[in-house]
């Protein structure tokens, strides 16, 4: 019997995160400094929720578990580890199992920052980050629709695409 062979097929991952967004925090969002917002996400490292949803949805799409298994905040080697080091890490690992990512969608959900205004500029910085042309890299803001504003937080879902990297 012929099994059947997956392995020039796509792959699929989802990543969510969601961080509390808190004054006197430095507002990093996909890598991108928000310098003019007050308020910040909460976190172990630049908290930064866009980037922890990537790589999440990255490792998914790559049968590797989670953010957290692969990279526990309990391991001195992670602790305050920059977000971007740790997607390059997870972008790494994927690699190493001839695949690479093909394409990005992510929406981010807060009140506070505004997204739009720096909607290209996040684009730009993901597109390099991931080695992508801009058209396979998308990514909406949207408001939290006044639900759950007693708490001001971050939310973000991200949805990777990985496939053969040759
Ligand atoms: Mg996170």
């Amino acid at each position: 019997m012929t099994r059947f062979d997956f392995s020039p097929l796509p792959r699929i991952g989802l990543g969510t995160d969601r961080h509390r967004l808190v004054a006197g925090r430095a507002c990093m969002l996909g890598g991108v400094h928000f310098a003019d917002c007050p308020v910040g996400p909460q976190g172990h490292s630049d908290g930064d929720a866009v980037l922890h949803a990537l790589t999440d949805a990255v490792l998914g799409a790559a049968g590797l578990d989670d953010l957290g298994t692969l990279f526990p905040d309990t391991d001195p080697r992670y602790q305050g580890a920059d977000s971007t080091t740790l997607l390059r890490t997870a972008l790494q690992q994927v690699a190493e199992q001839g695949l690479r990512c093909w394409s990005i969608d992510l929406a981010i959900q807060c009140d506070r920052p505004r997204i739009a205004p720096r909607r290209a500029e996040i684009r730009a910085h993901l597109a390099q980050l991931f080695e992508l042309p801009l058209d396979r890299v998308n990514l909406k803001g949207k408001t939290r629709e006044g639900v759950g504003s007693e708490v001001e937080a971050v939310d973000v879902t991200a949805v990777v695409l990985l496939g053969p990297a040759a």
